[in-house]
């Protein structure tokens, strides 16, 4: 395929500024492919991962075209023209991060709306009026109760990471928000997944979308991925032990639940490991705190639940550590993609037991490879948990068990 250049899509020359000073050299894939058709005005229902530079992929297009309107007497200065929803406050924040960035050389306003702290800043913005709302459905349906915010003039809505929206249970929020919109609009909805339910969602929101999909292997090639057994009992030591290893400078650790992310966290602190912790019962002002250690380098580790963990966006990581293995092999793809991003090479370890067998094996089908496995010296990988008996881990393979029928993603 031919190298394109940013140059080729025609941008704003201070959109143009913007992604160099961004050192946006190239477009990635996704962007080569979206940022054209959306340039159009065609609808669109993309499939791209986390990490693709699917952001700038839709941002870009939104913002040219705002630019490109200079203002027409019709429409109000600031009106609010763009809205992006998103699943979680963590990607509000980020895309929020990117939009303003683009925005730079421009008189665009920008603001986030999420849940989880007042609504009073969050109402200023809204009627300040604002060109670009990056907004959490649960949050902008309140404000929209409230009166404030109007959509007369609204020309794009992007939804981003439809399926984790739909799967955080947004559904009724979207479809009430769409119904404010103007049926005549821009709609760019893209998805990890292309699941009959995000199909659905698409044939409501979009007119005749044109797709796109970029040529992703479900797992970047520079990613090293490796598997350790360890009885239930020892997984926090098995942790300890990978973490001596200094390479792994900036590591990012996945627990299965809000407790045991505590537990770890803890564990780590009393070792003198740098550690912090994001999860949904964190306030909104702990997890930016956790976030900007993390991302400055104040702390080495960072454990986080995975729905916390979605739209976190720090580049760097070094290491993705699966303390517990995901209940969705989807999970596993999303949640070792936080390495090795944009070309950087990164390390994935999973810490896997007797009673991860069943769903390691449908992580090897998801990732298309059989993982190598490795044995960390003083753990003894047969040492049998039910010598000692570990209620979580029992809970946790009945759980899996019983969620493997019902699952959206169980033909996969
Ligand atoms: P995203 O998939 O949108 O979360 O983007 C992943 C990361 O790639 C972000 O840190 C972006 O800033 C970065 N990025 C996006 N587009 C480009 C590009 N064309 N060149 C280099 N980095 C990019």
């Amino acid at each position: 395929m031919e190298i394109m250049s940013f140059n080729t899509f025609g941008l704003d020359a201070r959109l143009g500024k913007s992604v160099a000073l961004l050192g946006f050299e190239q477009p990635t894939p996704i962007q080569s492919a979206t940022i054209p058709v959306a340039l159009t005005g065609q609808d669109i229902l993309g499939s791209a991962e986390t990490g693709t530079g699917k952001t700038a992929a839709y941002l870009l297009p939104a913002i040219q075209k705002l630019l490109a309107q200079n203002a027409p007497a019709q429409i109000a200065p600031h009106a609010l023209r763009v809205l992006v929803l998103v699943p979680t406050r963590e990607l509000a924040l980020q895309v929020n991060e990117q939009a303003e960035a683009l925005c730079k050389h421009t008189d665009l306003r920008v603001a986030p709306i999420y849940g989880g702290v007042g609504m009073v800043n969050q109402e200023q913005a809204l009627k300040r009026r604002t060109d670009i709302i990056i907004a959490t459905p649960g949050r902008l349906q309140d404000h929209i109760q409230r009166g404030h915010v109007s959509f007369k003039d609204l020309q794009i809505l992007v939804l981003d990471e439809a399926d984790r929206m739909l799967d955080v249970g947004f559904l009724p929020a979207i479809r009430r928000i769409v119904r404010e919109l103007p049926r005549e609009r821009q709609t760019l909805l893209f998805s990890a997944t292309l699941v009959p339910s995000i199909l659905s969602l698409a044939s409501e929101v979009t007119y005749k979308p044109t797709r796109i999909a970029v040529e992703t292997t479900a797992t970047p090639p520079a990613i090293e991925q490796t598997l350790f057994t360890v009885p239930e009992h020892q997984k926090t030591e098995a942790l300890q032990k990978l973490l001596a290893d200094q390479e792994m400078e900036s590591v990012l650790v996945f627990a299965r639940t809000k407790h045991r992310a505590d537990k770890i966290v803890k564990h780590l602190k009393r070792a003198n490991i740098r550690a912090d912790v994001i999860h949904g019962n964190r306030s909104q002002g702990q997890r930016v705190a956790a976030l900007d250690a993390f991302r400055q380098g104040k702390a080495r580790v960072l454990v986080a639940t995975d729905i916390a963990a979605r739209g976190i966006d720090v580049e760097g990581i070094s290491h993705v550590v699966n303390y517990d293995v995901p209940m969705q092999a989807e999970d596993y793809v999303h949640r070792i993609g936080r390495t090795g991003r944009m070309q950087a090479t990164g390390s994935a370890y999973t810490l896997v037991t007797p009673l991860d067998e069943a769903m390691v094996k449908k992580i090897e089908r998801a990732v298309n490879q059989k993982l190598p496995r490795r044995r960390l010296d003083g753990i003894d990988p047969n040492a049998s948990m039910f010598n000692q008996p570990d209620a979580e881990a029992i809970r946790r393979y009945v759980e899996q068990q019983r969620s493997q029928k019902p699952s959206k993603y169980a033909s996969r």
